[in-house]
């Protein structure tokens, strides 16, 4: 199975559980995955992104935890809200385990989880990594990667988690995805409210265009002189030069929104709209 292909399973609610993709080969392993320094995994930017994304740590005997305080306090992941922890079914969870890495206080490694990928997927493929690495002294090159179905979803739909080692013994590989679920709770995934799916995809789509109709709002009517000719709008406000010595027959003048000129295949002037 493929990862688009299990992430469009709309049956993926009655799966609760762990999918194996690609016959447990890693997929998006990349040139700077294999960089990364042992002791130093390597984030994703939450901040910058909007929402949490992918780690990658090499695991290794030097990694694993050694102790683990009940008491530490986890920062809250991006876009942790109030609906969230209403819900009371999300974790802050870590995308690189506490136990595999023992880096603890990052917020760009923590993601909104269910309470049941948490404790139950994550930490099954978690402990066969540990105990890997535990007991027969193995070396892992592992990611985990936030997988969302659409661009605006603070809630991941699931997380790819996946493992090679890169010590000289024979290999291992892990590919699998775990879905982000939670028993008898349907997830919206645009804000992690139990909206019925079916719902919220007419929330999603109201939400959108009401922003966009916000912003023609806030866009307003601005005055511009045409160039027929060439088809370019420029700012009357401006007296660009560009149109300046133009015929005055070529000349039209109109007010209008900036996205509807765009939308009828004219061109706004480089000079003057800056
Ligand atoms: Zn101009």
């Amino acid at each position: 199975m493929t990862i688009e292909q299990v992430m469009n399973n709309k049956n993926f609610d009655k799966e609760l559980g762990i999918i194996v993709i690609n016959n447990n080969r890693p997929i998006t392993f990349t040139k700077e995955d294999y960089e990364v320094i042992e002791g130093i995994p390597r984030y994703t930017d939450s901040k910058k992104e909007g929402r949490s994304g992918s780690a990658t740590a090499i695991i290794s005997p030097n990694t694993l935890a050694i102790y683990t305080s009940a008491n530490i306090e986890y920062p809250e992941p991006i876009n942790w809200s109030k609906t969230i922890q209403e819900m009371k079914i999300y974790n802050k969870c870590h995308i690189i385990a506490y136990s595999l890495s023992a880096k603890k206080a990052n917020p760009v490694n923590l993601f909104i989880g269910t309470d049941y990928l948490n404790k139950k997927t994550m930490k099954k493929i978690e402990k066969e990594i540990y105990d890997y690495v535990k007991d027969y002294k193995r070396t892992f090159l592992y990611k985990v990667t936030l997988k969302y179905k659409y661009k605006e979803d603070v809630v991941p739909i699931g997380i790819l988690i996946e493992a090679e080692t890169i010590d000289s013994s024979e290999k291992i590989y892990i590919c699998r995805f775990c879905y982000n679920i939670q028993e008898g709770t349907k997830i919206n995934y645009y804000d992690g409210s139990d909206i019925p799916i079916e719902e919220s995809y007419g929330k999603r789509i109201t939400k959108i265009k009401t922003t966009r109709q916000s912003n023609e709002k806030n866009n307003k009517y601005k005055e511009y002189d045409i160039n027929v000719k060439t088809k370019t709008f420029h700012l009357s406000s401006k007296e660009c030069s560009a149109i300046k010595n133009l015929e005055p027959k070529y000349i039209q003048e109109t007010k209008a929104y900036e996205k509807e000129i765009l939308s009828k295949e004219f061109k706004l002037c480089k000079k003057c709209i800056l």
